[in-house]
């Protein structure tokens, strides 16, 4: 999976860290081997969590993950990249986020990256010779465990893909604009093509920020508590249940006692029973494909 956590154990040869390393190992697989029995999730969910609980065997090895995102706009990416959590993320060094403009790979003075469709029609498409030889550059550089190209027609993105995706390494992202990219770059370049919803955008600029808020959040070392993220929706086919937080009582709109009582079998007891009805009536189909 990932070469770099036996490195790193390898490594700091020093004994009395080994063996907390081992003893953690073992209540981590003994763990991840009786909560897998239970799960009612798919083997990628399980990969996933396995990740998450060996991460966790030594707090220091948190591995950092590369996400090169190709665009024509790269300042679309300052809100999104540059606050809370994938902020923070970038800067405790879990991931590197690299946007580099197609615009650079031009190979005329206008630094064109556009041209009219063969065969006429309305729009422009993104031509192949920038984008191809800015893959080619960053592939010299770097190995990518996938090329990715937002498109409407992809695979839908959901949050399986997104735990899949999170054990990844080095990512990247094409973004296309105006009627899309020219197609030779999507049979010999692209490895994988992803849709965030059956709707067209007007560029994949907003679509790989969704892709990467998704999956760095999942990152071990970016939430706080980084088991957190297994408790959000769509993990282990629920969705999650309601939270409440100061004050109690709100315009007499009062807080669920069960949450004040500080018996935390029954409370979560009552979250896993909320979590069930609200999946039940909003997302019918997720418990069906339980049965
Ligand atoms: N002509 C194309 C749409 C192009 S939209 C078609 O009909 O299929 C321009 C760009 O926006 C695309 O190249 C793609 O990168 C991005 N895009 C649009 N909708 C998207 C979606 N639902 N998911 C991901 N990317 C999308």
């Amino acid at each position: 999976m990932r070469s770099n956590i036996c490195l790193e154990v390898v490594m700091r040869c020093n004994r009395p860290l080994i063996i907390m390393q081992t003893c953690s190992a073992l209540v981590y697989i003994i763990t991840f081997v009786y909560y897998s029995r239970l799960s009612r999730s798919n083997s990628e969910n399980i990969f996933f969590k396995f990740n998450i609980y060996l991460c966790k065997i030594n707090s220091s090895i948190y591995i950092e993950m590369r996400i090169d995102i190709l665009t024509i706009f790269p300042e679309m990416f300052d809100g999104p990249f540059k606050h809370s959590i994938l902020k923070r993320a970038q800067e405790r060094g879990l991931v590197e986020i690299n946007l580099i403009n197609i615009r650079d790979y031009a190979t005329d003075k206008h630094k064109r990256v556009d041209d009219y469709q063969y065969g006429g029609g309305s729009g422009m498409v993104m031509m192949v010779e920038p984008i191809a030889n800015c893959i080619e550059d960053l592939k010299l550089k770097n190995t990518y465990n996938e090329i990715i190209y937002m498109s409407p027609d992809g695979e839908l993105f959901g949050q399986q893909m997104a735990n899949r995706y999170s054990i990844f390494q080095n990512l990247m992202i094409l973004c296309g604009h105006y009627k899309g990219i020219d197609e030779r770059i999507r049979e010999h370049f692209i490895t994988k093509e992803i849709s965030i919803g059956n709707y067209v955008l007007s560029g994949g600029e907003l679509g790989a920020a969704v892709f990467a808020d998704a999956i760095v959040r999942l990152l071990p070392g970016v939430l706080n508590d980084e088991t957190s993220a297994l408790s959000d929706s769509f993990q282990d086919g629920l969705l999650s249940p309601p939270a409440y937080t100061r004050p109690y009582n709100f315009k007499s709109m009062k807080v669920p006692d069960i949450l004040l009582s500080g018996n935390d079998k029954e409370i979560e007891k009552w979250r896993m029973e909320k979590a069930i009805e609200r999946t039940k009536v909003r997302r019918p189909e997720m418990t069906d494909d339980e049965e």
